[in-house]
């Protein structure tokens, strides 16, 4: 279980049910006898539009990394399409430092199933998919249980609490791929396809699975919403800022005392979060740099830090809230090593389809492999800024940005740490009649 015990600073809405430690998930009729599927009886009693008006009014955005406002997304399917709609949640969580859509799964996974049900009553959807990254395999079996459950008891089928109205839901294994986390190579991946992106328009609430309109949500996006169908949208919105709705669970990792996944109201100064929830920089060593949503958020320096965490302000302080992963990183971390490992990621996870991210990522890991080793030049950081600004905006999906914006500020925030590692590495010449010197 990686949620910890709950710290007074922490605003529990998706995570209220849950004791600590949490032993078994929660099954059916705990969830029920705790006003579990109350927002869906709900809903059944609400028009479409006005519960996507709820959840517009809630200001929630999309919890997986784009932050997109959730009831607009909603708004864009076409209810009068002759076409079924259908609806389907990421699950594929391969961001790393990302560990929160499986804290859901894996104690409450009633409330994600009530979450798809009524994004399905408000777009006209009878059909939904949970597609899990493969090596969730325990979630994957902890939904289908749930899912078994629910059927049993009503909650979903032909007759949705005697409603007339259908959802079939069931769970979609991934086979591990970081790229299937982007939404159309998702659908592709659903479709049993190859993941590779499509281009964009026409966008999956137009054309999604297949070529139907389709909502693609995160989990965590999905498990707000109950919440806000039965309290009300502005009750959510309150809990966070203007624009920033509600509450969202953070992964707390690196060089803390506490590490874990809690969950805080949007809005809440980001060092907060660290010092206090997180317990602080472990080994009573200083803050350095805080990676604040995944690893393909621009790093923060810890002079930067002192900031609220919500989408408006990390975007203004070039950054982004991403996946909700907030990396920690202490003084004594080699800068150089953290990029170069992500590099290394990032060119493995390239599905290779585009130039710019395919080419750009292999040789990225190449000249932060030699930095790394120590026998770079001034020449490779230079040219490592300059392969990654040639990648951002240029790629046919977001994979080649989030490889590009880690390296622009790594390198920008810590040249000094690179000319230092030059600098101090030890230099080996090659020896009269033998080939130079290359690290791959
Ligand atoms: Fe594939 Fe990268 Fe191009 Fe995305 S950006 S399509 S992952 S090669």
């Amino acid at each position: 279980m990686l949620l910890n015990e709950p710290h007074p600073l922490e605003v529990r809405v998706l995570t209220r049910r849950y004791v600590y430690p949490q032993a078994e998930p929660i099954g059916l009729d705990q969830y029920v006898a705790e006003e579990g599927y109350d927002g869906l009886r709900k809903a059944l009693a609400m028009e479409p539009d006005a519960i996507i008006d709820e959840v517009k009014k809630s200001s929630l955005r999309g919890r997986g990394g784009a932050g997109f406002p959730t009831g607009m997304k909603w708004s864009f399917v076409d209810r009068k399409s002759l076409k079924p709609k259908y609806i389907v949640v990421n699950a594929d969580e391969g961001e790393p430092g990302t560990c929160k859509d499986r804290v859901i799964m894996e104690n409450e996974p009633h409330r994600l199933i009530e979450g798809c049900l009524i994004a399905g009553r408000a777009i006209g959807s009878n059909r939904g998919w949970i597609y899990i990254r493969g090596e969730y395999r325990q979630y994957i079996e902890c939904m289908d249980r749930a899912i078994e459950a629910a059927y049993a008891r009503g909650y979903l089928g032909d007759n949705v609490l005697g409603s007339g109205w259908a959802f079939h839901l069931s769970t979609h294994s991934g086979a591990g791929s970081y790229e299937c986390g982007e939404e159309t190579a998702l659908l592709e991946s659903l479709e049993g396809k190859r993941g590779n992106p499509r281009l964009k328009p026409p966008f999956p609430a137009v054309s999604g699975a297949f070529q139907c309109p389709t909502v693609v949500n995160n989990v965590e996006t999905y498990a707000a919403v109950p919440d806000i169908i039965l309290k009300g949208g502005e009750w959510y919105a309150g809990l966070g800022t203007p624009r920033n709705g509600g509450t969202r669970l953070v992964c707390l990792s690196g060089h803390l005392n506490r590490p874990g996944v809690y969950e805080v109201p949007l809005g809440m100064n980001l060092l907060t979060m660290v010092n206090e929830i997180g317990g602080g920089v472990w080994k009573g060593r200083k803050l350095k740099a805080i990676i604040p949503g995944g690893s393909s958020s621009p790093v923060l320096r810890a002079e930067e830090c002192d900031i609220p965490a919500d989408y408006d302000s990390f975007a203004k302080a070039g950054t982004m809230l991403g996946s909700g992963a907030t990396v920690v990183l202490d003084e004594t971390t080699d800068m150089v090593k953290v990029l170069s490992r992500l590099m290394k990621f990032y060119a493995h996870e390239s599905c290779g389809w585009c130039i710019p991210c395919r080419e750009g990522t292999a040789w990225l890991k190449t000249i932060m492999a030699r930095l790394d080793a120590g026998v770079g030049t001034t020449n490779d950081i230079d040219m490592v800024d300059q392969l990654a600004q040639g990648m951002l905006g240029r790629t046919f999906c977001p994979l080649g940005d989030a490889a590009a914006m880690p390296a622009t500020a790594i390198v920008r925030k810590f040249r000094d740490e690179f000319e230092a590692k030059i600098a101090s590495s030890q230099v080996f010449l090659p020896a009269p009649n033998t080939q130079p010197l290359v690290v791959l």
